[in-house]
């Protein structure tokens, strides 16, 4: 059976007692010779009428009621008309009118709540209300269409326990915030009925009574399942683009690292050959043999850290933010361009604060953009006979030493100002063999920081590349 024919059966039902009712009160009152108000009775067919008449209907219902008193009031009393049964009279009128009045008052003031409520249907957002034990009392179309549970299914039951919710923290501590600050805000997984997961972007917001005490909780729940997977897609494909440039840019980078680590393989034979002709002497020299085996290890260690940062840098790995120092990050792509820059003969004026507080980045991704600016900045300055100064500098903001600053200025040959704001847009290359992400990647991987790059013609002639991150502020207070 439909809601609609269970309502229809319910309200032939009451109307049914409703007329026995009537006629039950009309015979009591009407042949019994009780001393009595019995027509107060009525007043009950009015109220069992409301749950199933319109205004007209209730109006209607309290006149035949009246009818009935009048009747019943000049059948019982028209031989002896006493002042205590027009009282009583009177007394069932004024009921009778003032039952219909206030049943019509208070239909007409449900009716607006229910009006108001359905215009929360009308959002797409999955509304829902909750009182303080968390029973949910209220569950909008939305909120229907989304987890799949219908009101009725809902009204009644725990909220975590049917959602099955987990927080993003702990959950005492978000309706700490919640009853202090009235609302709160936060992305939670839950479950819908067919088992599946949503991401769910929640709202939420207190109904305080006149106390101040919390009385309910509104939800305003959307899901982003879809929007955060799209996100995380997204990240991945900017992950696997900046792998791909970042051994595209070893690759450039060839000459100068087989430089970096065919140097210490060199002077661990030599040191090796030096360290055998100690010993072989007639009267071995141990000390001086230990020396160069001293010198072997050192270099051993320098080729292993070179190979270790080559590796890191080849690797595919996700992103890991952790407590780094970026004069430390700049120090090791230096290590690895070195070689680069002697073969272009540019001269490096490096100068870093050694007071730089730490920041919160990724190694290798860091090491990506500071690689990428220092090509960019070789490769600018080629005009023969022009300057080749190449400036690295570091240094916290003044202002308020919340971020740390990586200055990379060139003399080359600059860029035009118009062109400024688009060197950060993929494929933007003035290079024939150029791809023209490094930059675009550079910015996202410095956004994912929190951070802002930026570039601007070196006034003396050449380009001036900027990275601001924030510092660690943990660490940088400590
Ligand atoms: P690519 O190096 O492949 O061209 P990038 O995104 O790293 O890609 O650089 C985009 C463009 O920005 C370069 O082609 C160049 O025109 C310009 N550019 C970048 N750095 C500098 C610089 N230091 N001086 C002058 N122009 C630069």
């Amino acid at each position: 059976m439909t809601a609609d024919a269970q309502g229809s059966t319910a309200s032939v039902g009451k109307a049914a007692v409703a007329v026995l009712l009537g006629a039950a009160i009309f015979i009591v009152d009407t042949l019994t010779p009780l001393d009595y108000a019995i027509a107060v009775l009525y007043v009950l067919v009015v109220l069992l009428s409301a749950d199933f008449l319109e205004e007209r209907g209730i109006w209607s219902v309290a006149f035949i009621c009246i009818g009935l008193t009048v009747v019943g009031f000049l059948v019982g009393h028209v031989e002896n008309f006493t002042t205590g049964a027009v009282v009583r009279f009177a007394i069932s009128l004024c009921a009778i009118m003032v039952a219909a009045f206030l049943e019509l008052s208070n239909k007409s003031a449900n009716g607006r709540l229910a009006s108001q409520a359905a215009l929360l249907d009308l959002t797409h957002d999955a509304i829902f209300v909750r009182d303080p034990a968390n029973i949910i009392t209220y569950w909008n179309r939305g909120a229907e269409q989304l987890y799949g549970w219908t009101a009725g299914d809902a009204v009644g039951r725990h909220a975590n326990d049917l959602l099955k919710t987990r927080f993003p923290a702990d959950l005492a501590r978000i309706n700490a915030c919640l009853i202090e600050s009235g609302r709160w805000e936060g992305e939670v997984t839950q479950t819908k009925r067919d088992g599946s997961d949503v991401t769910i972007q929640s709202r939420w917001s207190l109904q305080r009574d006149r106390h101040g005490k919390a009385r309910a909780t509104m939800e305003t729940n959307s899901d982003v399942t879809q929007h955060r997977a799209a996100e995380q897609n997204l990240r991945k494909a900017q992950a696997e683009l900046a792998h791909v440039t970042r051994v595209t840019t070893l690759g450039e980078l060839a000459a100068s690292i087989a430089h970096e680590t065919s140097q210490p393989l060199a002077a661990i034979v030599s040191n090796g050959e030096a360290g055998m002709r100690w010993l072989n002497r007639e009267a071995p020299n141990v000390d001086a043999a230990k020396a160069s085996l001293e010198k072997m290890v050192g270099s051993a260690r320098r080729a292993h850290e070179v190979i270790a940062r080559l590796r890191a840098l080849a690797r595919r790995s996700d992103a890991e933010l952790l407590p780094i120092s970026l004069n430390e990050v700049i120090e090791e792509c230096l290590a690895l361009i070195h070689r680069e820059m002697e073969d272009r003969r540019i001269e490096l004026e490096l100068s870093m604060d050694p007071s730089l507080p730490t920041i919160l980045g990724d190694r290798v991704q860091l090491q990506q953009v500071i690689i990428n600016l220092v090509m960019n900045a070789m490769q600018a300055m080629t005009r023969p006979g022009a300057p080749r100064l190449l400036r690295i500098t570091t240094g916290a903001e003044s202002a308020d030493a919340d971020m740390a600053v990586l200055q990379v200025i060139d003399t080359g040959t600059g860029f035009a100002p118009e062109v400024a704001d688009k060197l950060f847009t993929a494929f933007q290359t003035t290079k024939t063999d150029g791809m023209g992400m490094g930059l675009s990647i550079s910015r996202s991987i410095v956004e994912a920081h929190s951070g802002q790059i930026s570039a601007s013609p070196n006034p003396r002639g050449g380009a001036i590349f900027v990275v601001r991150l924030p510092v660690d502020r943990k660490r940088g207070e400590a």
